[in-house]
């Protein structure tokens, strides 16, 4: 009779927590990809998103994709409790395409990032209207440590000006990697043109 009340229970209990399992799993989702976040990002307005979602939305639009607050690159950071949250309530099923999904992200964080930077070198660079453009490195300044800033040109006849950026800021990237993208609608949302006079 014990043992049956316990299995009741047990059984009651267990119906109860599964709902409350899969709610945190919902909560957990991209709004963007609609998958489980992978390297979770908080933007300033609050919203949570997988980091590389996140910045192919950026190369569009410099709104928030939930409540179109404005964002840039420097108001989002990472937010590893999350992460670890996440991972600590990935089921079997969910770890294979979620670890893909990490590598993925990490290949691409690898891929934009500036290496072997020298004068006369083009690049990619983000102007301040949050466009990307492409520039050129015109002076490499020793800052000690092994940390060099850049003297940038911006080539592109719109935003023609000169910025300094440290190598290792999120705003350089090689030649192509963000230009070479179909980031028409992007330019435009950015610098206030309407589609009539674009
Ligand atoms: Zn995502
Ligand atoms: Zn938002």
């Amino acid at each position: 009779m014990f043992e049956k009340l316990l299995s009741l229970i047990g059984a009651k209990r267990h119906r109860e927590e599964a709902p409350v399992a899969d709610k945190k799993r919902k909560r957990c989702k991209c709004p963007i990809c609609t998958e489980i976040i992978v390297k979770c990002v908080i933007t300033n307005c609050g919203h949570t998103f997988c980091e590389y979602c996140l910045e192919q939305s950026m190369m569009y639009s410099s709104s928030c994709p939930l409540c179109r607050k404005k964002i840039s690159l420097s108001t989002y950071i990472p937010c590893k409790s999350i992460d670890n949250f996440i991972r600590s309530q990935l089921t079997e099923k969910q770890k294979e395409s979620y670890f893909l999904r990490l590598d993925l992200t990490a290949k691409w964080n690898e891929d934009k990032k500036l290496k072997d930077s020298k004068v006369g070198m083009k690049i990619d660079a983000l102007n301040t209207d949050g466009i990307w453009c492409p520039a050129v490195i015109q002076l490499k300044i020793d800052n000690g440590e092994n940390n060099y800033l850049l003297y940038v040109h911006f080539e592109n006849g719109e935003c023609s000006y000169d910025e300094i950026f440290p190598e290792t800021s999120k705003k350089v990237a090689p030649a192509g990697i963000f230009t070479a993208k179909n980031i028409t609608k992007y330019r435009m949302g950015n610098v206030g043109m309407s589609t009539t006079n674009y």
